[in-house]
């Protein structure tokens, strides 16, 4: 399970500022700008270790229309679900699709009878951005990564 390689292309464009789908939050979540990338996902709240977070929606596309839209679209938020679905996040996206990658991250994506949930990895502090390790394959394109941890991998692929 992973993020597609196409990812890395992620951000808001000219749309309007994007908002949270809070029919996914199970935290109070602000979207704003971000140090690491464009949009992010901010805590407004204390959220305890081991709790859902927020859920990645978005479209259940298939394998072919992934590498369509991977090929010919400016931002993606592809969602690698298994093999053959992937979730694209630009069409129905809770807003979990800003949420940025860290080498260091707080949340850990777990897939649950096809629903992609994003859950706490500690205690997150209120105004701690979000972040999710999308590790890109280490045999795609490599992407730099610029997610200041201490760990940082210097890229968003995977090492091996
Ligand atoms: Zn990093």
């Amino acid at each position: 399970m992973a993020l597609s390689k196409s990812a890395n292309g992620r951000g808001a464009g000219t749309v309007p500022v994007p908002e949270m789908d809070p029919r996914f939050t199970c935290f109070e979540l602000k979207l704003a700008p971000s140090k690491i990338h464009r949009w992010g996902v901010y805590a407004q709240e204390t959220i305890p270790a081991g709790r859902k977070v927020v859920e990645y929606t978005g479209e259940k596309i298939s394998r072919r229309e992934t590498k369509r839209r991977a090929d010919s679209s400016r931002f993606i938020y592809l969602f690698t679900l298994d093999p053959y679905w992937t979730i694209d996040g630009s069409v129905g996206g809770s807003g979990a699709q800003y949420i940025n990658h860290s080498c260091e991250p707080n949340l850990v994506a777990r897939i649950v009878r096809g629903h992609i949930l994003y859950m706490s990895l500690r205690k997150i502090k209120a105004g701690e951005e979000l972040t999710v390790d999308y590790h890109f394959e280490k045999n795609v394109q490599k992407v730099v990564c610029r997610c200041g941890s201490a760990k940082c991998r210097g890229t968003i692929n995977v090492l091996k």
